[in-house]
């Protein structure tokens, strides 16, 4: 199953999110199940990265959305964490600072757009300024209801001046899952640090919210940034299906890596005549037998 075609929000698609499942999992039936398939695409994704490192001519952005609790921390932990982390950055979104209301609200985002060559994760986004923003009318109407166009022009760029592809995920639980998670961050100490007072005041607000989210998705999933909605009431099967979809479009863009830059005769010339002037030859190659190999010629 390709899980892009499965959960892609088409360009100015009317998302009910009431119908999308939380509890979906497909075809596979537990996490046992479904460790192989994952395993594969993690790996890929080690492999895909690399690539995109190496080549440099690309840059890859993941932005998650999600209600609290909703499992973005652990998607960052699970794709970035397939990763080298040489090449990969984060960038966490909280309430904007002092500083950073005092300009237009993409101003703290766009130094954190991926560089070339680079993962990026948004945890949390530009979203949140017609999202929290909205549902707290912490701006006027007028303000905020003007802000996706300036997200798809800002996503477009990004994308033609900086071959940024951007992956955009809503992690879809139910209301009932969010408060059991709740509870989980009460009983267990090493997590007690997440608990916020907003918490119950945002769940609150959960209609709310899912309104906001569906007019986002209508009107900011495009062809170059495309809106996921990934059933998430199951930890595994997010992750299969959120490194699934990402490995399949790095897939895709056609990376090579890149041609060397220096002319390798001639070096495979200097290596040898260091080697042949007495220095040892790397371990590796002594494994290799390559002594032996000098000898024959
Ligand atoms: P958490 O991700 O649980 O640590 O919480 C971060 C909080 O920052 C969330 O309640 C977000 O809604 C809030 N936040 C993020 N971006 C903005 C923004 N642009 N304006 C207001 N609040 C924001
Ligand atoms: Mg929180």
């Amino acid at each position: 199953m390709d899980y892009r075609k499965l959960f892609v929000v088409k360009p100015g698609a009317q998302v009910k999110l009431a119908k999308l499942d939380p509890d979906y999992t497909g075809k596979h039936l537990s996490e046992d199940h479904a460790r192989a398939d994952t395993e594969k695409y993690l790996h890929k994704l080690n492999e895909l990265q690399h690539l995109m490192y190496s080549e440099a001519k690309h840059a890859l952005l993941i932005v998650l959305q999600a209600m609290d609790a909703g499992g973005k921390d652990g998607t960052v932990r699970h794709v970035l964490g397939a990763m080298n982390p040489q090449g990969t950055t984060v960038a966490v979104f909280k309430q904007p600072t002092a500083e950073e209301l005092k300009h237009d609200f993409l101003w703290r985002v766009h130094s954190h757009a991926p560089a070339r060559g680079m993962v990026t994760a948004f945890n949390r986004s530009h979203y949140e300024d017609v999202l929290v923003v909205r549902v707290h009318k912490l701006v006027p109407e007028k303000i905020w209801s003007g802000r996706y166009d300036f997200i798809n022009q800002f996503e477009k760029r990004l994308h033609r001046e900086n071959n940024t592809h951007i992956l955009k995920f809503f992690l879809h639980i139910s209301k009932q899952e969010q408060l059991q998670r709740f509870h989980q961050r009460l009983l267990d100490p090493a997590r007690n640090w997440k608990i916020s007072e907003a918490d119950y005041q945002e769940r609150e607000c959960w209609d709310d919210y899912i309104k906001a989210y569906e007019e986002i998705f209508a009107r900011t999933s495009t062809k170059y940034a495309p809106w996921y909605t990934i059933p998430a009431n199951q930890k595994w099967f997010r992750n299969l299906a959120v490194s699934q979809i990402i490995a399949a479009t790095m897939e895709e863009i056609g990376m090579q890596l890149p041609k060397p830059q220096v002319d390798l005769e001639m070096i495979r010339r200097r290596y040898h005549q260091a080697a042949g002037d007495g220095e040892s030859p790397p371990a590796s190659a002594k494994r290799q037998g390559w002594q032996k190999a000098r000898a024959k010629k």
